[in-house]
C-alpha cells in the first residue's frame, strides 16, 4: 500500500529567473538543495516520504527560454530543459523525424502529468522504467550539462549509472537534449507493456530504430527499459541483425539475444521470467512493425 501524507515536508522554495541564478543557488546550497522542473516525480516522492526532504527546492519552471523544440537540417533537434512531454507528443517535426520519441511521450502518464512533466525530468529521475530513456537511447541523444564551472556534453549511454543515479554531479543541471539527424529511411517504434490499469509505469519498454536499404539492415538500435538497473542498449541483438535481411528467423534470433541481455528482477509487478519473455516478444514485434 502506498501512503500519501497530506502535507509536504518543510523546505524553502526558490524560484530563480535565469539559469545562471539557478546554478549559483545550487552551488550555494550544495548537497542541501534539489531542482525541480515539472515536479511530477519529485513532489509525490516527498509526499510519500520516499526521499529525505532537501532544505531547498530550486524550481526551474519560471526560467524563460528553456521550453523549446528547435530543428536544424544539419545538426538535428534540440529540446530545452523545460520542454514538456505534452510539447513533444504534439510536435509535428518530432513526429516526422524522431517518431519513436513521440510514441514514448504518448505512452506516459495522464494528460495533466504530461502537461507539466518534462523529458529532461524523466531522464534525470533515472528510474529504470522511464519511458523517454529507451527512445532517447535509440536516438543516440547527447546531453548538455551545465554548472558554474562551464558545460560538458555526455552521450545518453553514459548518463545512467544505476537505479535513480546519473552522471550529473552535485551542482549540475541538464540544460539541453540534442538529437542528431537520422537517415531519411530510419523508422522507429516504442512498445510498452503495462499492467491493465491506466497511467502505470512500464513493466517492459522496448524501443527500436531500424535503418534499412533494399530490405537489408544497414543499422539498428535496440534499447530496453525496466529490465535492468538502468535503461540499456541491446548491442548483441543489434549485431545479429546488422547486414541481414528481415526474415522471421533473423528477427526471432535478435529478439532472443535481446532477452538474454536483460537482467530483470522479480517484484510485485511482474516476475523476472515474465519480463525476459516480454522483452523477446516486444523486440520481435517492434522490428516487425518497422520493417513490414
Ligand atoms: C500519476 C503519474 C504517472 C506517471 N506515469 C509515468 C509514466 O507512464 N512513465 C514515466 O516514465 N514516468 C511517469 N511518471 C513520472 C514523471 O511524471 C515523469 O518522470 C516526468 O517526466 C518527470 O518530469 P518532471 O519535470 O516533472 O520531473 P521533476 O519531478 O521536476 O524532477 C524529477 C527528478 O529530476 C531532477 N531534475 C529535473 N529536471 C532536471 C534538470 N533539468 N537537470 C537536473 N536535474 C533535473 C529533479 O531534481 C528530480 O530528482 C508519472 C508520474 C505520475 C505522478
Amino acid at each position: 500500500m502506498v501512503t500519501f501524507y497530506r502535507r509536504l515536508p518543510k523546505f524553502e522554495y526558490l524560484a530563480p529567473r535565469t539559469m545562471d541564478e539557478a546554478l549559483s543557488l545550487l552551488s550555494q546550497y550544495k548537497g542541501r538543495a534539489k531542482v525541480i522542473a515539472g515536479g511530477t516525480d519529485l513532489i509525490p516522492k516527498l509526499r510519500r516520504r520516499e526521499l529525505k526532504a532537501p532544505e531547498y527546492i530550486i524550481d526551474l519552471k519560471g526560467i524563460p527560454d528553456f521550453d523549446y523544440i528547435k530543428y536544424n537540417e544539419g545538426s538535428g533537434l534540440t529540446l530545452g530543459a523545460l520542454t514538456t512531454i505534452h510539447s513533444v507528443e504534439n510536435s509535428p517535426i518530432i513526429r516526422d523525424k524522431f517518431a519513436v520519441l513521440v510514441q514514448a511521450a504518448e505512452s506516459m502518464a495522464s494528460p495533466q502529468v504530461r502537461n507539466r512533466g518534462t523529458i529532461a525530468g524523466n531522464i534525470c529521475n533515472a528510474v529504470p522504467s522511464a519511458d523517454a530513456a529507451p527512445a532517447l537511447l535509440t536516438l543516440e541523444a547527447r546531453l548538455k550539462l551545465v554548472s558554474p564551472k562551464g558545460e560538458r556534453t555526455v552521450g545518453i549511454e553514459d548518463f545512467f549509472t544505476g537505479p535513480s543515479k546519473t552522471a550529473l554531479t552535485d551542482g549540475e543541471i541538464l540544460q539541453e537534449i540534442q538529437l542528431p539527424n537520422l537517415p531519411k529511411s530510419a523508422k522507429g517504434r516504442y512498445l510498452k507493456l503495462t499492467p491493465r490499469r491506466a497511467m502505470d509505469l512500464a513493466i517492459v519498454g522496448v524501443a527500436v530504430v531500424v535503418i534499412a536499404e533494399d530490405g537489408v539492415c544497414k543499422d539498428v538500435r535496440i534499447a530496453l527499459g525496466a529490465v535492468a538497473p538502468t535503461p540499456l542498449r541491446a548491442k548483441k541483438a543489434e549485431a545479429v541483425l546488422k547486414g541481414q535481411g528481415f526474415d522471421a528467423e533473423a528477427m526471432e534470433k535478435a529478439a532472443e539475444v535481446a532477452a538474454g541481455e536483460s537482467s530483470p528482477i522479480d517484484d510485485h509487478r511482474a516476475s523476472a521470467e515474465y519480463r525476459r519473455e516480454m522483452v523477446r516478444v516486444l523486440t520481435r514485434r517492434a522490428i516487425q512493425q518497422v520493417t513490414s
